[in-house]
């Protein structure tokens, strides 16, 4: 017997219009490369959504297109978040940031029909343009007196292509499986892959985001995303937002400009921002050398890679209670999140970091697992490291023209699960480090260096070694306050923090460490640099 409730689709439209009713006035703010200020309420941007939807219509493409963007945070990206989704075709988002090479080959494999583009990276589409066949349509990401003279063929400003346009529009009904976001992963190995999300997939995650246990967003918020929507949507605020009624904050194209974002915080009275450990570091550094405070600022979210204790612990200083959100591009991107809970105060004070530096439990909807080289089930005891495996309805199952893969997806994460549920990410299969046949966890070690107030950054790497096959090598930016820093000191300052043999074998000082494209640290990158190094 089938259930007689009835059978509405979850799709990205019911969030336009949820919000369009309860948050009609609820403000979005983008900031422009200028540093000047656009102003629109959810309805304004709605009513802008609808002229971009007709527009859409206006420029032929076709129903399933591919619409492709390079863009900041900011208003327009929102709009082209729903209106492209919403008309049937399908988002996709392009990081701007990766080798032109990549993008390239991203625009080419998503056969991409239109592109809109900020004109800061209008050179460098002008560039490959012979090469990009399917692209018929090109929008700069301006009004029409800011178009750039370019030989992009038919280069429209996109306020010109929303003039002409009525701000209403006859949404369709769309099937909750159709297919509505695409973005890539970044290619540390191979080519780039593609991750399509659908309405369903959108919605379900937002909605399991918004519990209180979670993320928990409300109409009291004032979201700053500081992760671009150019990778995986800026973690679904787009959507997530304006589902709970809660204003969004743009930051446009300056995120690492710490002075101007701490600024912005003030000037929008943001409580809730989410960003990689690095962009966080640079707030904190920055509050700690102005004396700059951020009152408003109540919680964040610290992930895309793992974050060091003592930044949790500099910002609770500051009045921002860090949480540790897990994801990936195959997730769309959340997977599970770190709610720190009253009862957590009952625990020792050294369990009480360590507790907060855990991934966090699964998002409902999400389920997980730890598993052996042979794929056999691991205990969830805290202890057992394997590989992080995980089902749901939104991960991915497939990449985008590639054939389907097994039904639990496979991370590439290592991890530990305990027995409340609290999965804790250790390292990446491709960085552990094997040392003697043991797994040396480079994340905590790094953590504990961290610590040292030293040191501004540290990563280990593994590097070949003769006997052990590989010994953990721990590579420093050092704290310009403290020029006499040296190695030995920072090796003893492990002794009694982490197993003796996980000691890094060297310590070596660098100026700056390599970055990917999403501001992660690059450990790739690193190993490449000291694939000939020489232990001592
Ligand atoms: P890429 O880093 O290749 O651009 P993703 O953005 O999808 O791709 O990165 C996903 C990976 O980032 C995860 O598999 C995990 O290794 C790492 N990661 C994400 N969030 C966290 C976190 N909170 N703690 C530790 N590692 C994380």
């Amino acid at each position: 017997m089938k259930g007689l409730m009835m059978d509405v689709p979850l799709n990205i439209k019911t969030i336009m219009s949820h919000a369009a009713m309860v948050a009609a006035d609820t403000k979005l703010i983008s900031r422009r490369a200028d540093g000047s200020i656009s102003r629109l309420t959810y309805s304004d941007a709605f009513a802008r959504t609808a002229r971009l939807a007709n527009a859409l219509d206006h420029l032929e493409l076709s129903s399933e297109a591919r619409v492709g963007t390079l863009a900041w945070n900011d208003h327009r990206h929102f709009e082209l978040h729903y209106a492209i989704p919403c008309t049937g075709r399908i988002c996709h988002t392009v990081n701007p940031k990766l080798f032109p090479e990549q993008i390239k080959f991203i625009i080419n494999d998503a056969q991409d029909e239109a592109l809109f583009i900020d004109p800061q990276f209008i050179p460098m589409i002008e560039a490959m343009q012979d090469q990009l066949p399917s692209v018929k349509h090109w929008i700069a990401l301006c009004s029409a007196n800011e178009l750039p003279q370019s030989s992009l063929p038919d280069l429209q400003a996109y306020e010109n292509l929303l003039g002409c346009e009525q701000d209403s529009y006859d949404w369709p009904l769309l099937d909750e499986n159709r297919a509505s976001n695409l973005c890539y992963t970044s290619g540390t190995t191979g080519d780039p892959k593609g991750v399509l999300g659908s309405h369903r997939s959108i919605v379900l995650q937002c909605m399991s985001q918004n519990m209180a246990s979670q993320l928990g967003l409300t109409s009291e918020d004032v979201v700053m995303p500081l992760v671009p929507m150019f990778h995986v949507n800026a973690w679904c605020m787009p959507y997530s937002a304006p589902m709970a009624g809660a204003a969004l904050v743009l930051p446009g194209p300056h995120v690492s400009d710490a002075a101007a974002i701490t600024d912005l915080i003030n000037q929008e009275k943001v409580t809730f921002s989410l960003a990689v450990p690095t962009l966080w570091s640079g707030i904190n550094q920055f509050l700690n050398a102005s004396g700059t405070s951020i009152p408003s600022l109540e919680r964040g979210v610290i992930g895309g890679a793992a974050g060091a204790l003592q930044l949790y612990q500099d910002m609770d200083r500051h009045g921002v209670t860090l949480e540790n959100g897990w994801g990936m591009t195959e997730l769309s991107p959340i997977g599970s999140y770190n709610r720190y809970l009253p009862s957590h105060d009952q625990l020792p004070k050294e369990d009480q970091a360590e507790q907060r530096l855990k991934s966090g439990r699964p998002l409902f909807g999400i389920q997980m697992r730890i598993v052996d080289e042979d794929g056999n089930s691991l205990p969830h005891d805290g202890e057992t490291t394997g590989v992080l495996e995980i089902r749901g309805p939104w991960a991915c199952s497939a990449y985008y023209g590639k054939p389907r893969e097994h039904d639990w997806f496979n991370t590439g994460d290592v991890a530990t699960i305990d027995p409340s549920g609290y999965m804790r990410i250790t390292d990446r299969v491709k960085d552990v480090i094997k040392s003697g046949g043991e797994w040396i966890s480079s994340i905590e070690i790094e953590n504990v260096v961290m610590s040292h107030p030293g040191v501004r950054e540290a990563v280990v790497i593994g590097v070949a070694h003769q006997h052990w096959s590989e010994r953990p090598l721990l590579i420093v930016v050092p704290d310009d306050n403290y020029p006499t820093l040296t190695s030995d000191q920072l090796l003893s300052y492990l002794e009694g923090k982490v197993p003796k043999w996980w000691i890094p074998n060297a310590c070596e000082f660098v100026d700056t460490l390599p970055h990917t494209a999403t501001g992660k640290v690059s450990k790739k990158m690193l190993r490449e640099n000291f694939n000939h190094y020489q232990w001592a």
